[in-house]
């Protein structure tokens, strides 16, 4: 089964409706009276592996935007593990409410949805949740990783996660230029939080002409004071003269508006859903010749991180070796995309299922 569908053509306001279109294998749902704790855990796909997705934190406008959101995110787990070789599937949870909400006896509880689980679901942290509500967690299941580095985890995935990334972008360079050299390329990265700024480093170590936006001003100052890099008013980053956009704030940011303004010819950044329309402006990319860098590949190296860590004996540097591979993983994703005319995340949504229905068929036999 190829799956090219975007959620956008997910029917709405049924919950089977929205399983059975994108595949689910089950949605939990939740709760607890004495701690007030709602959550719903998607298992999207456990064919590989344990479902491994973190655990994020919203006060959702309604229920039906929590399960859009649930089931979105733990599909999107399966691909980012599929194409990165782990041996996981894809999950992930959620958390309807307030962070404020958060305490010990609020995230045990959770910890023990986890542990009913009996370990076909593995919870790290997200959005809202951090090393400390895992570490609560922790002392009610061994499902958990992302545990602070004093505790044997793996601290702060976003290293690796700039350090896939990074790689990503000089593959998606080495297709559009003939070489992966970012020396004198002009990068423009919107957003220089925990992965963009360990990003711009890598760059400007490399000799690129990097530009920065951000919405924090304080954070911008800092970063062009330390790396030397140029700032660009958060308004006009898509309009300036660049070689690569580096998506590492939000998503949608590739979208109708977008790809009329930008004069790139690499996209290649760390957020997540970076096409607003993975099927319209996938092509649109693919027919405007701008090199797509699949972003569920490229900014796999935070999973990549918390699943050694889940491995045991966690060492930063077996993390980074497997994050390596995202490198080959992307030029061979961007030459079947022109091989085949196809948008490159759907050609990179192809070669994951092919990968699930193919070690898939490995486990029918002794
Ligand atoms: P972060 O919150 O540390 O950084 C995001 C930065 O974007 C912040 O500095 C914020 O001020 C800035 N920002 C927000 N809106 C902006 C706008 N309109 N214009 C410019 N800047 C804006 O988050 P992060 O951990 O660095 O993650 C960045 C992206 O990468 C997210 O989409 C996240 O889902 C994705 N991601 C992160 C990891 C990881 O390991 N941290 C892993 C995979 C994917």
């Amino acid at each position: 089964m190829v799956e090219t569908k975007t959620e956008e053509k997910v029917r709405e306001g049924s919950i089977y409706g929205q399983i059975t279109s994108l595949g689910h294998e089950q949605l939990v749902i939740c709760y607890d009276e004495p701690t007030g704790l709602k959550a719903l855990i998607g298992i999207h796909n456990t064919v590989l592996g344990p479902a491994l997705g973190g655990t994020r934190m919203w006060n959702y406008a309604s229920e039906a935007e929590a399960i859009t959101d649930v089931l979105r995110l733990s599909r999107g787990m399966t691909f980012k593990a599929a194409i990165s070789g782990l041996n996981l599937g894809g999950g992930k949870a959620v958390i309807i409410g307030d962070p404020k909400l958060k305490n010990e006896a609020f995230m045990r509880r959770f910890g023990r949805f986890v542990e009913s689980l009996n370990g076909k679901y593995i919870t790290a942290e997200d959005v809202n949740t951090k090393t400390s509500d895992m570490e609560f967690i922790r002392m009610e299941t061994k499902h958990v990783t992302g545990l602070p580095e004093y505790k044997g985890g793996g601290g702060d995935p976003s290293p690796v996660t700039a350090y896939g990334t990074y790689l990503g972008m000089k593959a998606a360079a080495k297709k559009a230029y003939g070489t992966d050299s970012l020396e004198g390329k002009k990068v423009a990265v919107q957003g220089i939080g925990q992965v963009g700024k360990f990003l711009v480093n890598h760059l400007v170590q490399e000799g690129a002409i990097v530009y920065i936006t951000d919405i924090f001003e304080d954070r911008l100052k800092a970063v062009a004071a330390d790396t030397g890099a140029t700032v660009v008013d958060p308004a006009m980053i898509y309009d300036i003269d660049m070689d690569i956009y580096a998506p590492c704030a939000l998503g949608a940011t590739v979208n109708d508006n977008t790809i009329s303004r930008l004069k790139c010819q690499v996209i290649a950044g760390g957020a997540n859903n970076q096409l607003l329309d993975e099927e319209k402006h996938g092509q649109l990319l693919l027919e405007k010749g701008i090199i797509f860098a699949p972003d569920f590949l490229i900014n796999a190296g935070g999973l990549i991180n918390v699943y050694t860590e889940f491995q045991g004996g966690y060492k930063r540097e077996t993390a980074y070796g497997q994050a390596e591979k995202i490198y080959d993983t992307c030029l061979a994703i961007l030459n079947k995309s022109e091989a085949d005319r196809i948008p490159s995340q759907q050609a990179a949504i192809e070669m994951a299922w092919n990968r699930i229905e193919a070690v898939g068929k490995v486990k029918l036999s002794y």
